[in-house]
């Protein structure tokens, strides 16, 4: 057997997946997969991840799979934003804390008086998010300072759990992106920025690029897994940038892409960071990528309006499947009524259905009724607001872009992606559900020698995998429509 198995985890902020992977030098194929839950714990009002629980898991997997699969090597990505410390002695100091509490507001409004916004994007090329983790440290820093004072380093979740699986300490570039800490021109650390807040240098590893590192695992853990031969490499570990290695583009092209799941990151890619105005006043960002490159990007509300939606409808016992309503959606009234994803009123958890009609009812226009025209409205607003972001996109880097891809859970969204499609005026192509750990398995390949380069992974994809192509129809219709749309979110009173 000339297959190579590897081990990719991802874990996400509510769930956390194992998958294993076999590559027979052609064919990528997903062997057997191991879930978990993920969710942040509230002890006397500080959210924490229960990391020993997320790290036993993972030990877990590992058990399981060793022992079946002869594994050649194993790979981390995570959420973006959130760190661990280590004390002097290599203990982990304190539970991390999720970028969902409140302290990383408390800090962004501490920072903000020191230094504005503005100047912090320019010197790093990162979005605002209240959950960065400069906020959450300069709140610790100057709030509690006693860990900051005592440790040793400061390591992101999927360090942190390398850390814990090897005894080695690397900041890997896609997720150290996600921090503001960094310099998006010269991908390293932005140590006179560090130094300002009154953090340490030393705190922070070395920066290592994706693909590139690989470390031994702990004896007592090969022996406890059976994985002796397995190293542990250092994938893209943001798990947006593990997706987007998973985009089946070809080399040379230029492209955009939707990651499309609970939300909808959609950018392209640069060698350099795009720092301007116009940025900083859309919320676009720039992280870390595959080979050093730079996925200018934004994120926008995505499946979460239509998961709430079908969360509700099944409290209710109305349950509705995704081929049912992919049924449904055919028959149903176009262009009923939009509404703005990014409206505050969608943004919780909440009764969606209601919140949506509402939201038609105060801007005056019809009010769906049915599953499938709330449905409808979802997907004919959610391509509208992605086409907002092209418009952007293609301002800011121009260049012939051939397509829109769509990669993760929503690239099955049918509907959806003819849409886009029609909204955009632009080819779609849509497949690969799981990108994220298709590429998080690729760094891995790829440091074995079994890739020479991304493309190549990309060619695969493109050849291997069931990719669904898209064309625009009823273009003037839909341009029409988004006249319609942006006069309707205009009015609508919601904050942005
Ligand atoms: P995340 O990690 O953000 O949840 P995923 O890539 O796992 O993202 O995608 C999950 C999303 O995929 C869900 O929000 C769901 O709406 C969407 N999804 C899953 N299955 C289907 C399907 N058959 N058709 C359309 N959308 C789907």
């Amino acid at each position: 057997d000339r297959k190579k198995y590897v081990l990719s985890f991802d874990l996400g902020a509510s769930s956390g997946r194992g998958i294993v992977f076999s590559f027979d030098g052609t064919r990528m194929e997903q062997i057997c997969q191991h879930r978990f839950g993920n969710q942040a714990v509230y002890l006397n009002g500080t959210a924490y991840w229960d990391f020993l629980y997320l790290y036993q898991n993972i030990l877990e997997a590992m058990i399981r799979v060793g022992t079946q699969y002869p594994i050649s090597s194993m790979g981390i990505d995570t959420w973006g934003l959130d760190y661990g410390v280590i004390d002097s002695c290599g203990r982990l100091s304190g539970n991390p804390v999720s970028y969902r509490d409140k302290r990383g507001a408390a800090g962004a409004d501490l920072l903000l008086r020191k230094m504005t916004g503005k100047e912090l994007y320019q010197r790093t090329g990162t979005q605002f998010l209240c959950g960065n983790t400069i906020y959450q440290l300069f709140y610790e820093i100057q709030k509690h300072p006693e860990q900051l004072n005592n440790a040793e380093a400061v390591l992101m979740i999927p360090d942190l759990i390398s850390y814990f699986l090897t005894g080695k300490k690397g900041a890997e570039y896609t997720i150290a992106s996600t921090t503001q800490l960094l310099d998006m021109k010269s991908k390293q650390w932005n140590f006179p920025l560090i130094s300002e807040i009154g953090l340490r240098k030393t705190l922070f590893s070395d920066i290592k690029y994706p693909g590139e590192d690989s470390y031994t695992l702990f004896s007592e853990i090969q022996d406890r897994t059976g994985m002796k031969e397995a190293k542990l490499v250092t994938v893209a570990s943001h798990d947006t940038a593990s997706a987007v290695l998973a985009v089946p583009a070809a080399e040379k092209e230029n492209f955009i892409y939707i990651s499309s799941g609970t939300w909808s990151v959609i950018g392209i890619e640069t060698r350099e960071p795009v720092i301007n105005e116009k940025g900083f006043l859309g919320n676009f960002t720039n992280e870390g990528g595959f080979g050093k490159t730079i996925r200018y990007c934004r994120s926008l509300t995505g499946m979460w309006l239509i998961q709430e939606c079908m969360r509700c409808w099944k409290e209710l016992g109305q349950t509705i499947t995704y081929d049912q309503m992919g049924e449904g959606l055919k028959d149903t009234e176009e262009f009923m009524c939009f509404i703005y994803p990014e409206n505050e009123a969608f943004q919780k958890q909440c009764d969606m259905p209601k919140a949506i009609q509402e939201y038609c009812r105060k801007t005056g226009q019809k009010v769906p009724q049915s599953q499938a025209q709330i449905a409808r409205c979802i997907y004919e607003s959610l391509a509208m607001n992605y086409l907002e972001t092209v418009e952007i996109l293609k301002e800011q880097k121009k260049a012939d872009y051939a397509r829109i891809y769509i990669v993760g859970g929503g690239s099955q969204a049918a509907f959806l992606n003819q849409c886009v499609a029609n909204a955009t005026g632009m080819q779609v192509a849509a497949g690969i559900s799981e990108a994220t750990s298709y590429g998080n398995a690729f760094a891995q390949l790829y440091h074995a020698g079994e890739f020479h380069s991304q493309w190549e992974f990309r060619e695969m994809l493109k050849r291997e995998e069931n990719i669904r192509y898209y064309e625009p129809e009823n273009k003037d219709v839909w341009k029409l429509m988004y006249e319609r749309y942006r006069r309707v979110i205009k009015n609508d009173g919601g904050q942005r």
